[in-house]
């Protein structure tokens, strides 16, 4: 017989897996608020938010309702609106343009560095001349840490400045990397990130929260994500959203949170041995001295024609893959109409040939490790 049966697939993502390593944690967590019904804004939001800045840095933490609302709240804070230009990179997560055209604003696109798949920051003048061009006001530039790994935050900030543009973390896929050595959240002017499921930390629905040190517009983002809420909650002062963190979430979250650290490094000791052992037959992620990466995504590149056959050799050894992403936005339908800065997004179009994600999370043991080593090799050598 020629026909072996396929090996049972093992998940891309292991939620479950961290579920029973926490299980009587969260079970008592979730109890607590049952016990207590505060389910909107009620106290673990309070304690998970001291708990967020403390994390980080940042002075302050406002809980919200999405890692999307998040990057709303934080453009709405700052005033952004019609006629404004928000700059991101094309190879991202669409939430990255989408909210600056939800907010009225327009996305200008901007191409990434072909080594950290991060926004290329001598694009950024190009963009803000795109944007004078077609009579928008460039406002702000959204860097994004692409599958964990910081954005080069030094040299966004000096091209964001040179321009006047507010800086935006999209920080959804990297809470608790570092840059400079320093976590997240202290980059730019306000930093959002994501507490979907899939993401490094991640709750049991959605939820997200923006960073900032700015005490003013802390108590903007406080409003906003309470219909515009000034001293009380009938008195309105604009116009706002309904956004939070449920309470179920975030004291779902202070139990990750404790975990969490000792999670990133799991993650970071997979990478390193992926890297090491497939560096000689694919394009392996390298991280920048200084910085450590959070690997939302390990995504390696191989030559646009193989990757096909990558997959399917993978999938037929119960190994899943993913390709993030496989359409860059400025050539998707609902983007595509929207300005690119000079110099256009070659290298995001060659990304989108080239790259895919293998499994990772926190509890992919060894031997399952050496299954997707060994599987990539053969793939990749054949
Ligand atoms: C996931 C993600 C978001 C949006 O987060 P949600 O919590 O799913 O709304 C925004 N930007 C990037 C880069 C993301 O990966």
């Amino acid at each position: 017989m020629n026909q072996r049966p396929n090996p049972p697939m093992i998940p891309f993502i292991d939620v479950a897996a961290q579920r029973r390593r926490l299980g009587g944690a969260i079970d008592a967590a979730i109890a607590r608020v049952l016990g207590h019904c505060q389910f909107i804004l009620g106290p673990e939001v309070r304690m998970f938010e001291a708990e967020l800045t403390k994390f980080t840095g940042a002075r302050h933490a406002v809980t919200c309702a999405s890692g999307t609302d998040a990057l709303v709240l934080a453009l709405r804070a700052r005033g952004i609106g019609p006629g404004d230009a928000v700059i991101c990179p094309s190879f991202t997560f669409c939430a990255t343009a989408e909210v600056a055209a939800l907010v009225g604003a327009t996305p200008v696109f901007v191409d990434v560095d072909a080594a950290t798949f991060n926004v290329d920051a001598n694009g950024i003048a190009g963009a803000v001349a795109a944007a004078k061009s077609k009579g928008l006001t460039p406002k702000a530039v959204i860097p994004v840490d692409l599958f964990g790994l910081p954005a080069d935050h030094g040299a966004v900030a000096a091209a964001a400045e040179a321009e006047g543009l507010f800086i935006l973390d999209d920080a959804a896929q990297a809470f608790g990397a570092t840059f400079n050595n320093r976590r997240l959240g202290t980059f730019g002017h306000m930093t959002a990130t994501s507490f979907f499921p899939a993401k490094p930390l991640g709750c049991y629905g959605d939820g997200g929260a923006v960073l900032t040190d700015d005490d003013e517009m802390a108590d903007m983002l406080r409003s906003l994500r309470m219909h515009g809420q000034g001293g009380d909650r009938y008195d309105n002062l604009r116009i706002g959203l309904a956004s939070r963190l449920d309470t179920i979430q975030a004291a779902i979250l202070i139990e990750k949170l404790k975990i969490f650290p000792e999670e990133i490094e799991a993650r970071d000791r997979i990478a390193r041995r992926y890297s090491e052992a497939l560096g000689d037959v694919a394009i392996v992620p390298k991280v920048p001295p200084g910085s450590a990466s959070v690997w939302a995504q390990y995504t390696i590149r191989v030559a646009g024609g193989r990757r096909d056959g990558l997959a399917a050799a993978l999938k037929a050894e119960g190994i899943p893959t993913a390709i993030y992403y496989p359409i860059p936005l400025h050539r998707q339908q609902a983007y595509s109409h929207y300005p690119m800065g000079a110099g256009g997004a070659a290298v995001s179009d060659r990304l989108a040939d080239e790259v895919i994600s293998l499994p990772m999370h926190a509890y992919l043991d060894e031997p399952t490790q050496s299954r997707i080593i060994d599987a990539t090799r053969r793939a990749l050598m054949s």
